[in-house]
């Protein structure tokens, strides 16, 4: 008689790729995910009905049409089109509700964040890590001033007491209770990576050198960075409502020595009366409140959006990964 071997079954893979306009670089990223997938199904390191799931964005593009074509011409891929371009962080937050996997790893379309690293995430998981958060070891791919913004901006993140990982962004593996942990944070003012902190669970990191874009521009212009990184501030720490306090606090110290300095020298007698000591004060104690008061409004602002509770992104369309017998991405 033989003896059965009882093997434990390698855990299902969702890789989860958000896209706007790539028709550019769909094409390679695909063929590149699915040579990593099939070498990763042969060593048995991810379940033969793994499958990547390319999310599009509202793109405006042809990147449904690639989508729907590489959906049909392989058994592996799936595709979730949503009803409108709702951004990256809220597409990856798509990616990750409607999609099924015992392991579920996000990364961006251009495979500016080696691919390569998704083996090492899996052997992770395998260790029993939930959570593995792929990190930029060496970012001199990117243009010295991205660089030198988004690393100035993980101190300032630290600064303002929000954790996060330093040089990671949305480049991760999540496994199946992490990604439904995530499902319970209902905010709609999204910023994943400080989310991914508040989870908890086992975690760590795999690190990676950044590269080129494949192919066609960044879709994250410098205005949009900066609505990323204000949100990540924000969302995250009080500590700009602080400032605001204790700038109004420093101003009033201020302007208390100035009083006191103005009286001294009424009594003095010696005093030229002049404009700049009335309209200097004037200008800067106004220039300071409409800052705190923006700073304030920013927040009654996020407090108004949150109120709304309206959904984060709507599925205009999916198409499931044909060869799967359980549905590749949720139905409700
Ligand atoms: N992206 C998205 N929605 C957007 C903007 C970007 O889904 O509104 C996707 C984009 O297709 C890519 C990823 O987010 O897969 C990161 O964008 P990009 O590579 O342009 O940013 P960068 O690497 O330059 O920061
Ligand atoms: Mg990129």
């Amino acid at each position: 008689m033989t003896a059965v071997v009882q093997m434990k079954s390698p855990p299902r893979l969702a890789i989860i790729v958000p896209c706007y306009n790539e028709e550019e670089t769909l094409q390679a990223t695909c063929e590149k995910l699915r040579t990593l997938l099939a070498a990763l199904r042969a060593e048995r390191a991810v379940a033969a009905q793994s499958y990547i799931c390319f999310v599009d964005d509202g793109s405006r593009d042809k990147t449904w049409e690639i989508i729907a074509r590489l959906t049909a011409e392989h058994d592996d891929i799936a595709g979730l089109k949503l009803a409108r371009n709702v951004g990256h962080q809220a597409a990856v937050l798509a990616g990750l509700h409607e999609c099924d996997g015992d392991a579920l790893i996000t990364i961006d379309a251009d495979l500016q964040d080696d691919e390569g690293a998704i083996r090492e995430m899996m052997q992770r998981m395998g260790q029993g890590y939930d959570v593995v958060l792929g990190v930029r070891a060496d970012r001199s791919s990117d243009a010295w001033s991205k660089r030198f913004f988004a690393e100035s901006y993980y101190r300032l993140l630290k600064a303002m007491g929000v954790k996060t990982v330093f040089n990671h962004a949305d480049y991760r593996l999540l496994s199946q209770r992490a990604a439904d942990a995530l499902r319970q944070f209902p905010e709609a003012n999204l910023f994943l990576r400080g989310m991914i902190t508040l989870i908890g669970f086992k975690w760590t990191t795999v690190s990676y050198a950044r590269r080129e874009r494949l192919a066609g521009e960044s879709k994250y212009p410098f205005r949009r960075m900066l609505s990323l990184a204000w949100e990540g501030i924000t969302s995250f720490s009080v500590v700009p409502l602080r400032i605001v306090s204790v700038i109004g606090l420093l101003v009033s110290l201020a302007s208390l020595a100035v009083t006191a300095w103005a009286i001294y020298v009424r009594l003095t007698g010696d005093y030229v009366p002049g404009w700049a000591s009335t309209v200097v004060p004037m200008y800067f104690l106004g220039g300071v409140q409409i800052l705190c008061l923006g700073v304030i409004g920013e927040y009654i602002g996020k407090i108004y959006m949150e109120t709304k509770q309206r959904p984060r992104y709507l599925v205009d369309e999916h198409i499931a990964a044909h060869k799967l017998t359980a549905p590749a991405v949720r139905t409700s």
